[in-house]
Order: structure tokens, then C-alpha cells, then sequence
């Protein structure tokens, strides 16, 4: 079984020719609403993959939070843990893209940033009842930490995705099992250039730094770096090329997978090989939360 301790984000994204100037009022090219938030994502994606999954955070008293409670469940997501802030709403982000498809994003987290340890204490017992624990850094680092800190005592395998890139607690490392940079994540986190010749040398400086069971290095559409220290093993997972529309929400996808090999007692490589299967089907839809592929058709793409 998976829990899966994060975000909840309303995206509702404008598009335009430029970005307004001070003042002014723009008329903007087109809109689209989606569901998202990285804990969202990975508890869907891990869901798809066929795991038991829980999710826990926090939403608002109102209708986007609704719309996360239907979403999850169509998904077959344990919604069951899910704190609604009676005053804060749910969290928004507020992208503008541009023709090129740069973007601006302004995100208000809301009721995620006010989950607190005592939420995680009430949640106890899907944490330490879980096989795999993964949390993303969306939320305020005490509710992280203490979530973090339960499940690994309770000999939960444990997995931090350090998204979005910034700087980390040093406090959390010492619950963390496996930790899953993208390559922007890795080279923050060690100061080193995140190319080929030098992906495996920052798992090993991580997995030193962090005292970790494992490290994977996502590399977009170059694959995988995987680091299992249980297994003594380094494996570099090349990319799957597939069709490729919208990158948003691929690591999401590769991270929910991810945790869901991990609680059926996969290893860390071939939990990777499915997850980067999953990935790579993810990037050929629209979308982040919607993207993440069921178990079926990433397990086609492996035996393709
Ligand atoms: P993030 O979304 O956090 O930036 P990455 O871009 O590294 O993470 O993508 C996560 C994983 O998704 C990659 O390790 C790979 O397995 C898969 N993936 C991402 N982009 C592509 C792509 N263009 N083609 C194939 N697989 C991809």
C-alpha cells in the first residue's frame, strides 16, 4: 500500500500573446482548468499502477475541494485522511503562458500551508500502516518532517521527491529512504552539473550526504539514474521514445509509479524501469494528474 502526503492544487491557466504590464488588462487567448498539486498527481499515479493508495493533506471547505474529493475517487484513492480547512480555501496555482509556451505561474497554497504535525498525528495510522510513505516539498517542512519521521520508525520504506527546487531541511534526511531529484533538483542540491559524465557521482554524493538506501536521478527525456546501495548496483535506465506533448506532471508520474513497485516489493531498478515507462506515457497526454497511465499500458510499453 501507498500514502502519499502532499499538495493539493486548483491550476486555472490563462494563455496570451505577452504578459501584462503594470496596470494594465489583457485580453488573454484561452483558459483551461486542471486539477493538480504533486501529491494529487503521485497519489493518482500510483493508484493507475494498481496500488492501495492513501492520500493525505489538506483542502478548503469549497467546490475545488470537491472537485479533488471526485477526482481521487473515480481514481479509487483513499480520500478518507483529507483535512478540510473550515476558513482557508483550497490551493490555486495561476499560470500564464505564453505562445511560446514559457510560462509566468503565481501558486497561493491555502489550506496546504496549514497542515500541521497535529494533522499528521491524526493520520497515524495510514502512515505507519503503509509500505511506502512519499512526500514532495509543497508543504510546510514540519508536517513533512513529522510524517516522515513516523513512517520510517514504523519501518515504512520512505521516498522524498525534493520538488519543487530549493533549498532542504537537513532535518529530513535522516528519514528519508530514497531520494528522486529531476536533474535541475540534483545539481541545486550538489552544486555539480547534472550531465551523463557526472549523474553518478551526485547519487553517491547524495546517498552519502543523506544516508540513503537508494537515490534515483530522473533525466527527463534522457531516462533514469538509479542508485540501490541495498543491492550494490548503479544502473542508468535509457528514456522510452514515445510522443511527446506536455512534460508537466512526468516526474509526478514517475514518482507515483514508483512507490507503487516499491510496496509489492519490487527493488529499486526495476521499480524504476516501470516507472520510467510510466513517465515517458505520461508526457504523450495533456495534463498532469490526468496523464499518469494505468498499470496495463506501462506494463506493454516495458514488453514493447
Ligand atoms: P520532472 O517532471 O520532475 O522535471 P523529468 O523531466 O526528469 O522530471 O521526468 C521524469 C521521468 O519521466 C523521466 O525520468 C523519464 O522516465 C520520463 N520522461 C520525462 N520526459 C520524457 C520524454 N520526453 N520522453 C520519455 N520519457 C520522459
Amino acid at each position: 500500500d501507498v500514502c502519499v502526503l502532499g499538495s493539493f492544487m486548483k491550476d486555472l491557466v490563462a494563455s496570451a500573446e505577452r504578459r501584462p504590464l503594470p496596470g494594465e488588462t489583457l485580453h488573454g487567448t484561452g483558459f483551461a482548468e486542471f486539477l493538480g498539486g504533486k501529491g494529487v498527481n503521485q497519489a493518482i499515479a500510483a493508484a493507475r499502477m494498481g496500488a492501495r493508495t492513501a492520500i493525505v493533506g489538506t483542502i478548503g471547505d469549497d467546490r475545488y475541494g470537491e472537485e479533488f474529493l471526485e477526482l481521487l475517487k473515480t481514481d479509487g484513492v483513499d480520500t478518507g485522511w483529507v483535512v478540510r480547512h473550515p476558513e482557508l480555501g483550497t490551493g490555486v496555482g495561476l499560470p500564464l503562458v505564453l505562445p511560446d509556451g514559457s510560462n509566468s505561474i503565481i501558486i497561493v497554497s491555502r489550506a496546504n500551508a496549514a497542515i500541521t504535525p497535529d494533522d499528521i498525528e491524526a493520520a497515524g495510522e495510514v502512515l505507519t500502516g503503509s509500505r511506502v510513505l512519499s512526500v514532495q516539498l509543497e508543504l510546510p517542512v514540519e508536517a513533512s518532517r513529522a510524517a516522515l519521521r513516523l513512517a520510517s520508525t514504523a519501518g515504512v520504506t520512505t521516498v522524498l521527491t525534493p520538488a519543487p527546487v530549493g533549498p532542504v531541511d537537513p532535518s529530513l534526511a535522516e528519514f528519508v529512504d530514497i531520494l528522486v531529484p529531476n536533474e535541475v533538483e540534483a545539481a541545486a542540491l550538489t552544486g555539480l552539473d547534472c550531465d551523463d559524465s557526472q549523474v553518478a557521482v551526485i547519487a553517491r554524493k547524495l546517498a552519502d550526504e543523506w544516508d540513503l538506501r537508494g537515490c534515483v536521478v530522473t533525466l527527463g527525456s534522457r531516462g533514469a539514474f538509479v542508485l540501490d546501495r541495498s543491492a550494490e548496483l548503479e544502473v542508468r535506465v535509457p528514456a522510452y521514445k514515445v510522443a511527446t506533448v506536455d512534460t508537466v506532471g512526468a516526474g509526478d508520474a514517475f514518482c507515483g509509479s514508483l512507490a507503487a513497485s516499491l510496496a509489492e516489493g519490487a527493488g529499486l531498478a526495476d521499480a524504476v524501469r516501470l516507472a520510467n515507462a510510466a513517465g515517458a506515457l505520461s508526457t504523450t497526454v495533456d495534463g498532469a494528474a490526468a496523464s499518469a497511465p494505468d498499470r496495463a499500458a506501462a506494463l506493454a510499453l516495458l514488453d514493447a
